[in-house]
C-alpha cells in the first residue's frame, strides 16, 4: 500500500462506494472487485462488458484477484454447448478484520470476515478514562485471543478499526481534545497499536463507525444516510453517496451543541447554554427526573424507566425525540437526506423517541425533503460500532483507487 509506513490512508477519506464502478480508462483490478462485491458470479466476458475493458485486460485482473485471494472461482454458467464459461465471485473469507468499538466505559471487539459477518466478538467492562496504553493494551491482547479462536493468523488479517468516545483527526488517528478521555489528547493510536499488531489501524470517531456499521448492514440501498447516537450525549454519522462525511476538520456531525429554541436556561458541559445535550440527551433527562424526586442515574436508568411505563420517563423521552427532530428539520432541508437512523441507548426506550422525532421533522421539513424520507430505529444492536470499525478497513483496503494503482494485489 502507498500508506503502509503510517496505516493511514493518503487523503484520509476510506471509500464505502462498492456500488459505483470507475470510468473504463481506470479500470483495474479494484473496479472488477468492486463490481464482484455484490457476490453475483460473473463471467470473464461479463466483466469485459461491464467495464469495457479486453478480454485479455480483465484475465489478467481477474488473475491477480484470484492469486490475492479476494475473489475464487464459483462454478461454470449454463452453456448451450461447448466448455461452459468459468465464473467468479467475491470471496469475503479471504480476510478478516478486527474492529473496536471503545465506549466511556464498555468495550466491545470483533472479528469479522469481508462481508462484514461476525465471526467472533467480546464484551468488557473497560473505562477509556484508564488512558491510552491501558485501554489499547486491552485491545491487543484480546485481538489476538480472537484471531486464535477462529484459527487465523495476523498474516490473515487486513486491518484493525477502532472507535473512540470523542473527537478524532482521522487523518493521523489521534484523538483531538477528548472531553471524556484523559491521557488520550494527541496520543498517537495507530503506531502504538500497529508496533504490536503490525497492520495497518484506522480509528475514528464511534458516531461515525456506528454509522458505518448500519449502513453497511441494515441500508445498503441508501446512499445519504444520517445516524443519530442519542445516548449519554448527542452526536451524529453523516454518509453521503455511501462514504462517511467528516467535514475539514473532522467536526461533522457535532449536532449535541446546536441550539435548541426555549431552551436557554439550560446549561451545557460546553460552556454554553440551550444546546441539545443539555435537553435531550440521556444525562439531562436522568438530571431533570432525579430533580422531580424519580431517581435516575444516566439514560439506561432513563430506558427502565420508560419501558416499565413510567409517564414522567416516557414524556421526557418523547420531548426529547421533539428536539432532536428540531434540530434535524433544519438538518434534512439543507441536506436532504434519503435515511434517518435513530441509534444509541435512548433508542432502546421503545417508540417514543423515534416518534417525537418524526412528528417534529414532517411537520416543519419542506415536502420536498420528506416526501420520499424514511426515519427509522437502529437494526444492528449492539455490534454497529464494532462492525462498522471493521468495515472502515474493509473499504480503506479494497478502495479501487488503492488496488487499481496495483498496490494491493
Ligand atoms: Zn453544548
Amino acid at each position: 500500500m502507498t500508506d503502509g509506513s503510517t496505516g493511514q490512508p493518503s487523503t484520509a477519506q476510506p471509500s464505502t462506494a462498492r456500488h459505483r464502478a470507475a470510468p473504463a480508462a481506470a479500470a483495474g483490478a479494484g473496479t472488477l472487485l468492486q463490481l464482484l462485491r455484490d457476490g453475483v458470479p460473473r463471467t470473464r466476458s461479463e466483466l469485459s462488458a461491464l467495464t469495457g475493458l479486453a478480454r485479455s485486460t480483465v484475465t489478467g485482473r481477474v488473475d491477480a484477484l484470484l492469486a490475492a485471494g479476494f475473489i475464487a472461482p464459483s462454478g461454470e454458467t449454463a452453456s448451450t454447448g461447448g466448455r461452459p464459461p468459468a465464473t467468479f465471485a467475491f470471496n469475503p473469507a479471504a480476510k478478516i478484520v478486527l474492529g473496536a468499538d471503545l465506549g466511556a466505559t464498555h468495550a466491545r471487539l470483533a472479528v469479522t470476515d469481508l462481508a462484514g459477518t461476525v465471526l467472533t466478538a467480546v464484551n468488557a467492562d473497560l473505562e477509556i478514562a484508564l488512558g491510552p496504553k491501558a485501554v489499547l493494551d486491552w485491545v491487543v491482547e484480546h485481538g489476538r485471543k480472537l484471531l486464535d479462536e477462529v484459527d487465523r493468523p495476523v498474516a490473515d488479517l487486513l486491518g484493525i478499526g477502532i472507535g473512540l468516545p470523542g473527537p478524532v483527526e482521522h487523518s493521523t488517528g489521534r484523538a483531538v481534545n477528548p472531553p471524556i478521555m484523559p491521557g488520550w489528547d494527541g496520543f498517537d493510536v495507530p503506531s502504538y497499536v500497529r508496533e504490536r499488531i503490525p497492520v495497518p489501524v484506522l480509528v475514528d470517531n464511534d458516531v461515525n463507525i456506528m454509522a458505518l456499521g448500519e449502513h453497511f448492514t441494515a441500508w445498503p440501498e441508501y446512499e445519504h444516510l444520517l445516524f443519530i447516537k442519542a445516548a449519554t450525549g448527542i452526536g451524529c454519522g453523516i454518509i453521503v453517496g455511501g462514504q462517511v462525511y467528516r467535514g475539514a476538520q473532522g467536526a461533522a456531525g457535532d449536532m449535541g451543541h446546536i441550539r435548541v429554541a426555549g431552551a436557554d436556561d439550560a446549561h451545557c458541559r460546553c460552556g454554553n447554554t440551550g444546546c441539545l445535550e443539555a435537553v435531550a440527551s440521556g444525562a439531562a433527562i436522568a438530571t431533570a427526573l432525579t430533580g422531580e424526586g424519580i431517581p435516575a442515574g444516566g439514560s439506561l436508568d432513563v430506558v427502565e424507566l420508560a419501558r416499565s411505563g413510567s409517564v414522567p420517563a416516557l414524556q421526557r423521552v418523547r420531548q426529547a425525540g421533539r428536539d432532536i427532530g428540531e434540530v434535524l428539520a433544519g438538518a434534512v432541508n439543507f441536506f436532504n437526506p434519503s435515511i434517518i437512523v435513530i441509534g444509541g441507548s435512548l433508542a432502546l426506550a421503545g417508540d417514543h423517541l423515534i416518534a417525537g422525532v418524526r412528528e417534529v421533522i414532517y411537520q416543519r421539513s419542506l415536502p420536498l425533503a420528506t416526501r420520499h424520507l424514511r426515519i427509522a430505529a437502529a437494526r444492528t444492536g449492539e455490534s454497529s460500532g464494532a462492525i462498522g470499525a471493521g468495515v472502515m478497513v474493509i473499504e480503506h483496503a479494497l478502495d479501487p483507487a488503492r488496488l487499481n494503482a496495483g498496490t494491493a494485489v
